[in-house]
């Protein structure tokens, strides 16, 4: 495996105060990772530097083509002090899947997994230890030649930076309103849908928009080509349970395979809770909330964890869904995933690695 050089800075910046307000995404830690990756040399010169600007041309190909990828989560300050992560393994197996995909040369997971773990060892202190709070890393590669030309880039650059964030949910969980979105799609099957790049997310920033604007949170996608089938909110995946059963749309191809989804699956499954993948239409969901069988609505993903909806529009049907409160089961599935992530109770999966 490659060395890792370590420069620490000799500038370090002040940290948030303890319990001061961490809005998501906009304070960065003291360091950041880097490596490049050369045609003919493949990945090398792995360096952990000083948070700071890139130099790169503005031709570079991530400006103009978006040949990027990127990855989402986070490092938990257990109650007894250790450092978390939870599942590092899925994230850097996704991003080779995104890589893939965007033609973007394969990582050693293994190496990046540990290139991660070091960068937040080294910004230990930066992980926030307030109820809730946790340090957000954001892997991504971007292709870097100068070139204004259409083909994959032969200099990419592989970053890690990271962000203390605080709670998602100051206030205790509460259920969002969502809107299902009628005019744009977000990816379709042949698509990117399943890799997480840039493009997925400037094609959502219009309905994203509009959206807010009438005072719903997220959109809710519905499949790119009939228009009639569920796949995803936002920046999260969505379950529904109906009549006893929890259902969430199988993966095709459009939609992100997310590390909470799959959790979720796996943590209704070990309690014998019914849990189905499968094609689902907003029809169906409409009718099941009309005949009082629409039970419980989350979303799933690594920032808010389980984000309960209470009131689903879609055109001129309003579903509400159990009164707008937080169902039983969203409630206790974001009690046991953040119970394991900060370590307050046992973790049977052996999803958490610890950083030392
Ligand atoms: C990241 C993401 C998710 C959630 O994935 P997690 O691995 O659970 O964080 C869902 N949908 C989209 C579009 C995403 O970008």
């Amino acid at each position: 495996m490659q060395e890792i050089r370590v420069e620490l800075t000799k500038n370090p910046k002040q940290k948030p105060a303890p319990g001061a307000p961490l809005p998501f995404g906009t304070i960065f830690s003291d360091h950041m990772f880097l490596m490049d990756y050369d045609k003919g040399k493949g990945w090398h010169d792995a360096r952990i530097v000083p948070f700071g600007n890139l130099d790169m041309s503005p031709a570079a190909m991530c400006l103009h083509y978006g040949q990027s990828v990127f990855e989402g989560m986070k490092a938990y300050r257990a109650v007894d002090g250790r450092i978390l992560l939870f599942r590092p393994d899925r994230n850097m197996a996704r991003m080779n899947s995104s890589n893939d995909r965007l033609c973007i040369p394969q990582i050693d997971e293994k190496f990046a997994e540990k290139a991660i773990e070091k960068l937040v060892s080294v910004d230990k202190d930066w992980i926030p230890t307030s109820e809730g709070a946790s340090l957000y890393i954001r892997p991504f590669i971007i292709g870097m030649d100068p070139h204004i030309g259409v083909h994959p880039a032969n200099h990419l650059l592989f970053i890690v930076i990271t962000c203390p964030v605080g709670n998602y949910y100051p206030e205790g969980l509460n259920p969002v309103k969502i809107y299902v979105e009628k005019n744009y799609v977000r990816a379709v099957r042949g698509g990117m849908g399943y890799t997480k790049t840039a493009g997925n997310y400037a094609a959502s920033l219009k309905a994203q928009d509009e959206a807010e604007k009438q005072d719903y949170t997220q959109v809710l996608w519905l499949d790119g080509v009939e228009r009639k089938y569920i796949e995803e909110v936002g920046t999260m995946n969505v379950f529904f349970k109906i009549n006893g059963e929890v259902v969430t749309p199988e993966l095709q191809g459009s939609i992100l395979p997310g590390v909470t989804r799959m959790s979720v699956i796996e943590i209704l499954k070990k309690w014998g809770v019914p849990v189905v993948e499968r094609r689902l239409s907003i029809q169906e969901l409409a009718d099941a909330a009309k005949d009082g069988k629409l039970e419980e609505a989350f979303g799933s993903g690594t920032a808010a964890v389980i984000s309960p909806i209470g009131h689903l529009k879609w055109g001129d049907d309003i579903m509400v869904i159990n009164d707008g409160k937080i169902g039983e089961l969203s409630q206790k599935l974001y009690d046991t995933l953040t119970g394991i992530q900060w370590g307050k109770i046992p973790d049977p999966f052996g999803w958490t690695v610890e950083v030392k």
